[in-house]
């Protein structure tokens, strides 16, 4: 055997000599931005770049050693942007873009009963549900979420047109008490979730779910069906948990217990459970949050826009509870914007505790990135750029005026950064947006259609 060593060892060193070893084909290569990794180490390259090829991220390195290895089919030239793990929004209801500024300054509750669900009401179908999902797509492909949560009524719609548009999306189709647009009763929800649940289960990018809205919509025997449902074909279990001081006093009338320990003591919660909001916890609560495995999704300015409260993040965090940002819909917000998510998150944990040192910039970003994908239980997949896992990525520009001077780049994603900022726009190593041009969706036509049944939106809610 040795002598054989020698003699390939021999000619290897002498291909190497004459020619230069062949780079592997890749099919894009984004290379010298500022590249914030989110890995476990918070590791950042100044400048670096990425080797994708086909929906998976192959090398991450310096641009001399990724230009050196792999030979791109298409180069992003990343110069003077930030290159980083596209955003994660854990909870949002995608159509409700259609609602925005519909009805503002009101307390949940009124905003809820008094406006949303009668305007929903009279005017939610699957037309307006595919047309807003497209609105809200573009909103969100344009300022760099590239997956989100999602809890709406003809979820089949939001599937089709989040596909469609190439985001990724745990999407989950609503359970309710009362008669809405595509279900009678909650019986109806509950085949309306599987037959969803059955047709989108093997889609690469769209993970089907089921949702019951609330503990105060929803009686207990579907709160349990919802559970079981979810269960049993292993997807997740979208819920609104302890939003308001409202929803407690409800349970705590009813069932002599908080919402979390009512939903602990009929068995729905689990590590596959995300759960909105959690503004009203306490230790107990978030106890019971981490021993389950429940991943909360925490809303800042819906929760300041509604005046729900504020969430408490900071013992979140210290618990070792899932915690991603959301935007909840766009008709409490009034945008799908995460990086005002990550700025505001950062702005209220300082504001209510009173400790400027709370939730500082990196926290804000882990959360819309590595803490969303565990909420989303894809921690393995997305949520930070690491060899191995999907191309989900943003670039973001520094040129503003308002980014100038970059001393700390995790400074500028969070307390300066806009949507608007976001140049290129990668999800599952497709490009869905290049330097602000969209590739899946026609931008014109979203909007005219959106403002098309805003039309039927404003003569319903006028009547
Ligand atoms: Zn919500």
């Amino acid at each position: 055997m040795k002598p054989l060593l020698t003699v390939t060892l021999a000619l290897a060193t002498l291909v190497g000599l004459s020619a230069q070893p062949a780079r592997r084909r890749v099919t894009l290569v984004v290379t010298g931005g500022t590249v914030i990794t989110q890995n476990a180490a918070h590791t950042i390259l100044v400048p670096g770049a990425i080797a994708i090829n086909g929906t998976d991220i192959i090398e991450v390195g310096t641009p001399a050693a990724i230009a050196a290895k792999y030979q791109a089919a298409e180069t992003i030239d990343a110069r003077d942007q930030i290159v980083l793990p596209g955003l994660i929004n854990t909870h949002t209801h995608a159509p409700m873009v259609m609602y925005r500024g519909l009805a503002d300054d009101l307390a949940l509750m009124d905003w809820l009963q008094k406006y949303i669900f009668p305007a929903e009401a009279k005017t939610v179908s699957p037309e307006l549900v595919r047309v807003g999902t497209r609105l809200a797509a573009l909103e969100m492909i344009e300022s760099g979420t590239t997956a989100y949560v999602d809890m709406y009524y003809f979820e089949e719609e939001i599937a089709k047109a989040t596909f469609e548009a190439g985001l990724r999306g745990v999407l989950g189709e609503t359970i309710i008490q009362f008669p809405v647009a595509d279900a009678k009763t909650p019986a109806e929800g509950l085949a309306r979730a599987e037959r969803f649940i059955k047709e989108f289960k093997d889609n690469g990018l769209v993970v089907p779910a089921v949702a019951p809205h609330a503990l105060y919509t929803n009686d207990k025997a579907s709160l349990v069906a919802s559970a079981e449902l979810a269960r049993r074909y292993g997807v997740p279990m979208i819920i609104h948990v302890a939003e308001t001081e409202d929803e407690v006093r409800l349970a705590r009338e009813q069932y002599q217990m908080t919402p979390i320990a009512y939903l602990d003591s009929i068995g729905v919660l689990g590590n596959t459970t995300i759960g909105a909001h959690g503004v009203w916890v306490n230790d107990a609560d978030i106890a019971t949050l981490k021993a389950r495995g429940v991943g909360i999704a925490h809303n800042p300015e819906s929760n300041m826009k509604l005046a729900s409260g504020a969430a408490p993040v900071t013992k979140y965090l210290a618990a070792g509870v899932k915690l991603g940002l959301g935007t909840d819909g766009a008709a409490s917000n009034n945008d799908l914007d995460m990086f005002e998510a990550m700025r505001q998150a950062s702005f209220l944990a300082k504001h209510a505790t009173h400790d400027p040192t709370a939730v500082p910039a990196q926290t804000s970003l882990d959360m819309a990135t590595m803490g969303g994908a565990r909420v989303l239980g894809m921690d393995r997949l997305i949520g930070s750029l690491e060899t191995g896992k999907r191309a989900d990525l943003i670039t973001v520009s520094t040129r503003a005026a308002r980014q100038t001077p970059m001393y700390d780049p995790v400074s500028h994603l969070v307390y300066v950064t806009r949507g608007d900022d976001v140049r290129t726009t990668i999800v599952n190593g497709k490009i869905l947006m290049r330097e602000r041009q969209l590739t899946t969706l026609d931008r014109a036509v979203v909007i005219a259609d959106a403002n098309r049944l805003a039309a039927r939106v404003r003569e319903a809610v006028s009547r």
